[in-house]
């Protein structure tokens, strides 16, 4: 598994581990940093691979049905 290069130019949204802040980074930012640091409580987060993986995983598979244009509403009665 490698870090899908069509989400280099991307914003890919993720949580900051302590407080859950959201932080929006482009995929390639997220590619090449060593550290995030929250702006929120400045919390340093190491991005190990695994975590750079798990980012880029969850926006190429969004694991909540419910946000799934197919799932939402329109339910015929
Ligand atoms: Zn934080």
């Amino acid at each position: 598994m490698t870090l899908s290069r069509e989400l280099f130019e991307a914003d890919l949204t993720f949580h900051c581990p302590k407080c859950e802040t959201a932080a929006v980074r482009k995929g390639s930012w997220i590619k090449s940093a060593k550290v995030f640091i929250c702006q929120a409580c400045n919390t340093q987060t190491r991005l190990t691979y695994g975590l750079k993986l798990a980012i880029f995983d969850a926006h190429l598979h969004p694991h909540s049905p419910d946000s799934l244009p197919a799932f939402t509403g329109q339910s015929r009665r």
